[in-house]
This record gives C-alpha cells, structure tokens and sequence, in this order.
C-alpha cells in the first residue's frame, strides 16, 4: 500500500524486528536510509532486496521531495542506523512534507534505546523529559542541565562512552543527591544498567572506562531538594 513507513530497526540484537516490520521492508519500493551500509547489512541478514536511498540530515531539498513523489504511488520507508527514525535520528522535515503533501505516514514502531532503557532502570517511569545529547562542551553542558533544574520528571539522554565521566561530575555538581542510571549497550551482549549517585557512578566509569551506546538518566527532583513551590509558605501566607 503507498505511503510513507517510519520503520523501527534493532539498536543491537538483530531479532529484535517485528513480523510487520519485516514484511513492510519486503514489499518497499524504495528504503530511505541514514547510512546504505548499515541497512544494506540488516536487510542482508533477513535476506531482503530492495532499492536503496540515502537519506541523511544533509539531504536536498529535490531528495526529499523525490520521495514524497514515490510515495504517492508505492510504499516507502524511511530507517535509521539503529532504533527509531527521528529520535535524535534524520526524518523530521521528510516526515512534515510527506504530511503536508498529504500522504500516509504510518508508524511501524519497534525498539528506541531512550525507552528501552527507561524500562529497566527503576527510576519513576509515569513522567520523562528525552532530551537528546548533551552539548560536548563543559559550559553548553552545564547550561543545558540547569535549564532542566525544575522539570518534576525523569530526564533522558544519549551520551557517548568518552564523554561520560565527564557528564557525570557535571551532574554530581549540580543534583549531588539525585538518583542518575547509566543504560549501555542495550540488547548486546555486554548489556548493563547501573544506579547510583552521579559521583559514585563518575568514580566507577573513571576505573572501568565504559565502551559502547549508552543513555543516560537522571531521577526528578526529591523531597530533598530545594521546592520549586513552597507550599508551607503559600500556606501561611492564605491564613494570615
Ligand atoms: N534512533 C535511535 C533510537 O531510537 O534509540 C537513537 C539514535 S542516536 C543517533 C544513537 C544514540 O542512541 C547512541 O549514541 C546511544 O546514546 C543511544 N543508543 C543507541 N543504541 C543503544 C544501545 N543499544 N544501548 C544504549 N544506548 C543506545
């Protein structure tokens, strides 16, 4: 059926692919992708062949719009590398347009590492903030967590190995209390998730410097630190 097919692909284990999503990629016209090595790979090993398309964040305009067009009569999917499309991944403006023009844009959902790793870390799970990467540089960065400082949920990035001791003396420094996990290589075979402070988790990764993907998260605020209402004032103030 025509339209446009937003595809999930596994962030590691190969088996983690749905029957749907298998038979979308069977009977695509053309598969939109980040990198056509990596797909090239996935499709390889469920031995699929198909034409493939690069669609990366530095795509044309007339790429873009060439899809759309093939998308009116046939199916197109878009993947990325790993994961979910979109989710700090390429697809946003192709997605828009697609909707725009007014072709169907179906979901075929699948893995997404943020999520994953939310579901085993133990922190409260019924409110989160995705917040993509974190800026490389030490200001950026510390800027960027501040501005997060109130949100009453638990925060989610994605981090790389080198970068993630570094990551968490910033966050030691600023929420020394709060509970921060550590999610890496989900699905493989070194999968792990660890909890701690974010200075009892800087000195771990410091002597066992980490490899891998990892997404970080940071527990909301607690009852330990500073209200971001003050309640028992408000309190006094309405019977005074
Ligand atoms: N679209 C992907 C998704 O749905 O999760 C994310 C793509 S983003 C470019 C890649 C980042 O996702 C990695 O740097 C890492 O932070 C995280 N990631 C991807 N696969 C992972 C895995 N197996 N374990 C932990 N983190 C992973």
């Amino acid at each position: 059926v025509a339209g446009l097919y937003i595809l999930a692909t596994p962030i590691g284990n190969l088996a983690d692919i749905t029957l749907r999503a298998l038979s979308v990629l069977q009977g695509a016209a053309l598969i939109a992708c980040e990198d056509t090595r990596v797909t090239g790979k996935l499709l390889k090993h469920y031995g699929i062949r198909a034409r493939l398309q690069r669609l990366d964040d530095h795509a044309s305009p007339e790429v873009r719009s060439r899809i759309v067009d093939e998308a009116r009569q046939a199916a197109v999917v878009l993947v990325s590398d790993a994961g979910t499309p979109l989710i700090s991944d390429p697809g946003y403006r192709l997605v828009r347009e697609a909707r725009e023009a007014g072709i169907d844009v179906v979901t075929i959902p699948g893995p997404c590492a943020a999520v994953s790793a939310l579901a085993i870390a133990g922190l409260p799970s019924d409110r989160f903030l995705f917040a993509g990467f974190l800026p490389v540089k030490d200001k950026a960065r510390r800027e960027a967590l501040e501005a997060l400082a109130d949100i009453a949920a638990t925060l989610i990035f994605y981090e790389t190995a080198p970068r993630l001791t570094k990551a968490l003396l910033a966050i030691a420094e600023i929420w020394p209390t709060r509970e921060v996990a550590v999610a890496r290589e989900l699905t493989k075979l070194h999968e792990e998730c660890r909890s701690g402070t974010a200075a009892e988790l800087a000195a771990h990764y410091e002597a066992h410097p980490p490899k891998g993907e990892i997404v970080l998260l940071i527990g909301p605020p607690g009852a330990d630190e500073a209200p971001v209402l003050d309640t028992d004032a408000l309190l006094r103030d309405a019977l005074a």
